[in-house]
């Protein structure tokens, strides 16, 4: 079966009553309606999957021929890491039947029902999925722009960033300082900065003893504080120096120039600077009018349907979650359960309320892991944890516990890559 290509001249084609390719009729026939996903990464990929598998004709769009995983992308940073082993195709989905567009979507038309693409195109749908993951705000923090991110890497897209300051590490002399810019909730992947500036530790710690990594946070409290703070006593003692919000430890504006960091309590000079800025939602989501002044999607929590726009979902780190991280465990729970809604309402049926599970793991060096587990469930129109449900790696655990853990993560990132795209 040849895969279809939306076009222009399909599009011209339905629009005018004249024949579509064969194939594309053919697929018309098996399936009463459409749903267009865009975004291929762990929400976008598996909520197309488990769409196709209800036997509804699935349209992913995804600009990239090659998804790069940020999950793990911390230890490639750390020199324990292949960014190659982060990287994962679509022939899976593929050949799952599902049609895969690589393209950018451009633009939406709620009322019409049809969405726009780079390559002119245009594609109708009954329901639209938009999993566009995060946008940094270049706008955000006075001196960094896209520009400055190439002196001051961010790494929080995972690629070629990733290489960046993984060079500026390499290349730093042992002697330097590491500074680290820490943005304000809500943004991708709540201990994602600690887990990466414990690994930057280990780094420096194997590799360049002398050097000092300084975390600088817009906040005072964060994902697995304790536990993050007594494995850096025990493991990094010299070497992380961590400055909350109270201690100003809040990035007022950069000079990429002289990598230089300025909060308002006064000015840092870094050899490497990581600069983590804020965030939204992908740019389809503005131009779809999903997006509310918060930069994110809010969403009904049983349907995943935006409280904005009719007919189109979002889900994963774009959308508003509630109590639920912006993680990859979120996406790909979330999907999971926006696929069911998705049908059923295409059914015609009403779809019951989700429990979801989020569980967050990560590593203080290669043999120590932490973890963090949540239920969640829809409770006064958001997704709301379940009280007692959920739990944390224990405060006094042995070695033994924090090696298993980090045995865990390693086994969690396989099994969820080889279940959204092997
Ligand atoms: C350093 C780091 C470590 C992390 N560690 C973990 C971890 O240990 N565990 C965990 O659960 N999570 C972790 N995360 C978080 C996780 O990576 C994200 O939460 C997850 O990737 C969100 O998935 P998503 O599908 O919503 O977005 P993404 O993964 O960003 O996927 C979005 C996709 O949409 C595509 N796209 C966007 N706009 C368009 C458009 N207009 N047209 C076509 N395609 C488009 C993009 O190309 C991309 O492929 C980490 C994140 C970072 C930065």
């Amino acid at each position: 079966m040849q895969p279809w290509r939306p076009n222009r001249r399909a599009f011209l084609g339905t629009l005018s009553g004249l024949a579509l390719g064969s194939l594309a009729r053919r697929s018309f026939a098996q399936s009463s309606a459409r749903v267009v996903v865009v975004g291929g990464g762990f929400a976008g990929a598996t909520c197309a999957r488990e769409l196709q598998r209800t036997g509804l004709e699935v349209v992913l769009i995804e600009a990239s021929p090659t998804y790069v995983a940020c999950p793990l992308s911390n230890l490639v940073l750390a020199s324990l890491r292949d960014l190659r082993s982060q990287e994962f195709g679509f022939d899976a989905l593929r050949q799952q039947g599902i049609t895969i567009v690589q393209e950018t979507a451009e633009r939406v038309e709620p009322a019409a029902r049809r969405i726009f693409l780079s390559d002119g195109s245009d594609l109708s749908y009954d329901r639209l999925v938009l999993a566009p993951g995060i946008d940094l705000r270049f706008d955000a923090l006075p001196g960094y722009d896209r520009a400055a991110a190439e002196n001051m890497p961010h790494a929080w897209k995972a690629g070629p960033q990733t290489e960046l300051l993984h060079a500026h590490l390499r290349e730093m002399q042992d002697g330097g300082t590491v500074v680290m810019s820490v943005p304000p909730n809500p943004y991708r992947c709540p201990p994602g900065p600690y887990e990466r500036a414990s690994l930057i530790a280990h780094y420096l710690k194997t590799h360049k003893p002398r050097s000092k990594i300084l975390v600088l946070d817009a906040k005072d409290m964060f994902s697995k504080q304790r536990l993050f703070q007594a494995a850096w006593r025990k493991l990094y003692p010299d070497l992380l120096e961590y400055v909350p919000l109270a201690e100003g430890g809040k990035v007022v504006s950069v000079d990429p120039a002289s990598k230089t960091v300025t909060t308002d309590f006064g000015e840092y000079k870094a050899d490497v600077a990581n600069i983590i800025p804020p965030q939204q939602a992908g740019r389809i989501a503005h131009v779809a009018g999903v997006a509310d002044r918060t930069g994110w999607c809010p969403i009904d929590p049983v349907t995943f349907e935006s409280t904005l726009q009719r007919n189109i979902h979002v889900i994963g780190d774009a959308a508003i979650g509630g109590a639920m991280p912006k993680s990859a465990f979120t996406a790909n729970a979330q999907a999971k359960c926006c696929a069911a809604a998705v049908a059923s309402l295409i059914r015609g049926e009403q779809p019951p309320a989700p429990k979801l599970i989020n569980t967050c793991y990560s590593l203080v060096a290669p043999d120590y892991g932490i973890s963090v587990a949540g239920i969640y469930h829809p409770a006064n129109g958001l997704l709301s944890e379940v009280a007692g449900a959920g739990g944390i790696s224990p405060l006094d655990a042995p070695d033994s516990f924090r090696a298993l853990e980090a045995t865990y993560a390693m086994a969690w990132f396989d099994t969820i890559t080889h279940e959204v795209f092997g």
